[in-house]
């Protein structure tokens, strides 16, 4: 469709929804919305009807609502700091996915990522799925992804040495599915149990994944708690589960290996151009020349396009909160589930309950437009809701025996979809962004997919022969048998000190990843790495531990060791310094 084509289809919708003072512009199919709306409801209500619309890029939406919260952004330095052929800016699963890939090529590599560790925004606050790609809208670039990354994950799993499993999804159809279209019990039990599986079989096949149809008695035979309500189901064998950040650090941990150079706590303010083409990164500590920036800012991705003056959609943040169940728990399902109901709501794949790599299950995610984009705060409703959607599934589930809830903020544009393209504004100025979920499944194929646009953008890519795909596995202790255990302890009696109770990790783990190619510098960093922290007692126990070796190891003072990153200390001073004068100082 015409550019003209577009703005009478956005005039229309405009229009009919009563909208005022809205200036529209159209270019290369991508719609700019500039004025003012009530609130911030408004803003994504118009976003998301223009974001539907057909042919459409993108949407740039610059509309003003009340209290809307708008970032200063930082003071850079713009002295050279370095140069490199590409600067990748995020470390989340996406910028180290096409990092790692990078690394197989002779080209200088700097990733650039404002936290101090990798897999600090939406990677490490997922559902860790490796979904099939049978949730996503056929035809759209995130399912395409999604079905080739989730194939890519045994063999990269396998090089990275990282715990990986493909666990299947049971989507389950129950005599509730349909309730909310109030039609006859019988007719909704038919439809439920004879007609939907069949198209879920039938849209699998045509994606080209394993799928098949589960009777009830099957299912009950494979998951015997799940609800007496259910009538049939379909399986998606091929669906995965892996630790996300464990992951991310893998794919991190490989690159450098293989001459990738990770700036952490380093965040990009700007991004210069030159005659249409990209000159420099500007960061907080120093610029970077290059040729070529791929933006894989998640969240931020809007504003660093609009930095090099790119910007060819707007990131709407959704957040999703997630309820984590102790390991306890863990036999109690063989396999991921959810629930499939009418009407489906759009963009979201429901959630369901799911298994871990490490045999904690999952419920959630929920899903909810959220102005602000750090608000990962989770809400008593937020609890509630996903009680409500989800015992259905799992009447007898002991909910008590929840150890944690976490929110995750997805990075969506209003076309709903992944936005991985070179710009058409900045010659060398790659977008990635959109990367809501399925990001972690589809993360492998997004970096195949980057490479080749590098490639079509100049970029000479020979292959190094040197790259090694092989990252060394780290010590697990708890995962040893005995006599591993004693040859270790042996060895480094730090190995014979467990520090963390709960998840069983020694301080032997603990000092390895202080001391990793990433180094570990704040107590989540070590969680990451460790799990020192992620049991039933959520670092009870193990904290003031964790703090007194990080702080032995780094030379670190104990009141300045951060839980995650700047700004995030523990501690503020000796007890005894809060009296002010009459103490002796101890
Ligand atoms: C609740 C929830 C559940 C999900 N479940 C799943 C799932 O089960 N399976 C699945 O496949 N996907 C899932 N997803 C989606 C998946 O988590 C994301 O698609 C994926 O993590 C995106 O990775 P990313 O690297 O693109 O973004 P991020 O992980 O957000 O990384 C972006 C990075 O860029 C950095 N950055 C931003 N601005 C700057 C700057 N100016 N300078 C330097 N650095 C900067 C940030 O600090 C951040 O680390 C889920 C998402 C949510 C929120």
């Amino acid at each position: 469709m015409s550019d003209g084509g577009i703005l009478r289809k956005v005039d229309k919708v405009i229009r009919k929804k009563r909208f005022e003072n809205i200036d529209v512009k159209v270019e290369d199919s991508v719609v700019y919305l500039n004025g003012k709306v009530s609130s911030w409801d408004d803003f994504v209500e118009i976003g998301s009807l223009i974001g539907a619309i057909k042919n459409i890029r993108g949407v740039v939406n610059r509309l003003e609502y009340p209290g809307e919260i708008r970032r200063e952004r930082k003071k850079g330095n713009r002295e050279k700091s370095g140069e490199a052929d590409v600067v990748i800016i995020g470390g989340g699963v996406t910028g180290c996915s096409i990092a790692r890939e990078l690394s197989k090529y002779k080209v200088k590599v700097i990733l650039v990522e404002k936290e101090d560790d990798v897999a600090c925004g939406a990677t490490k606050a997922n559902n860790a799925m490796v979904h099939s790609g049978i949730g996503e809208k056929v035809g759209t670039l995130k399912q395409k992804l999604c079905v080739k990354g989730h194939f890519m994950y045994g063999e990269l799993a396998k090089e990275l040495n990282v715990p990986f499993k493909r666990c299947g999804m049971l989507i389950i159809l129950t005599k509730d599915s349909l309730s909310k279209l109030k039609i006859p019990q019988f007719l909704a039990n038919f439809i439920a149990k004879r007609i939907i599986p069949f198209i879920v079989v039938r849209r699998g096949k045509k994606i080209g994944i394993p799928i098949k149809l589960v009777d009830r008695e099957e299912l009950m035979e494979k998951e015997r708690y799940v609800t007496e309500r259910a009538l049939a189901a379909v399986s998606s064998p091929s669906y995965g589960v892996i630790c996300p950040y464990f992951f991310t650090i893998a794919l991190a941990e490989n690159a450098t290996d293989n001459g990738v150079e990770f700036m952490l706590d380093t965040e990009v303010v700007d991004v210069t151009v030159e005659n249409d083409g990209v000159k420099s990164v500007v960061t907080t500590k120093g610029t970077i020349d290059t040729r070529f920036v791929i933006n894989a800012a998640g969240l931020y991705a809007d504003e660093v396009a609009e930095m090099a003056g790119a910007r060819e959609y707007t990131i709407h943040p959704k957040k999703g909160a997630t309820l984590l169940f102790d390991k306890e728990l863990g036999n109690y399902i063989n396999r991921s589930m959810s629930l499939l109901r009418f009407p489906r709501a759009e963009h979201y794949k429901g959630g369901g309950i799911m298994v871990t790599v490490d045999s904690n299950i999952q419920w959630g995610p929920t899903i909810a437009e959220c102005p602000e984009k750090e608000d990962t705060s989770v809400t008593a409703e937020d609890i509630e809701k996903i009680f409500e959607s989800y015992t259905p599934l799992l009447p007898d589930f002991p909910k008590k025996s929840v150890i944690t809830y976490f929110a995750g903020i997805r990075a969506s544009t209003f076309t709903e979809d992944f936005f991985i393209e070179a710009s058409k504004k900045v010659k060398g100025f790659i977008h990635v962004a959109g990367i809501q979920s399925p990001g972690l499944a589809a993360a492998p194929a997004v970096a195949d997919m980057v490479v080749d646009i590098l490639k079509n953008e100049g970029l000479t890519l020979k292959q190094r022969e040197s790259f090694n795909p092989y990252r060394d596995k780290t010590t697990i202790f708890r995962d040893l048998d005995i006599k591993e255990k004693k040859r270790l302890i042996e060895k480094n009696p730090r190995y014979g000190k467990i520090m963390c109770r709960c998840e069983q990790v020694t301080e032997g783990e603990i000092v390895d990843a202080i001391h990793s190619k990433l180094p570990a510098l704040s107590v989540d960093a070590i969680k990451r790495r460790t799990r020192a922290g992620m049991g039933r007692c959520q670092g009870g126990f193990c904290l003031p531990h964790v703090v007194e070796i990080l702080s032995r190891e780094t030379g670190i003072p104990i009141e300045k060791i951060q839980k995650n990153g700047k700004g995030s200390n523990l501690f503020v001073g000796k007890a005894k310094c809060l009296l002010g004068d009459k103490h002796d100082g101890n």
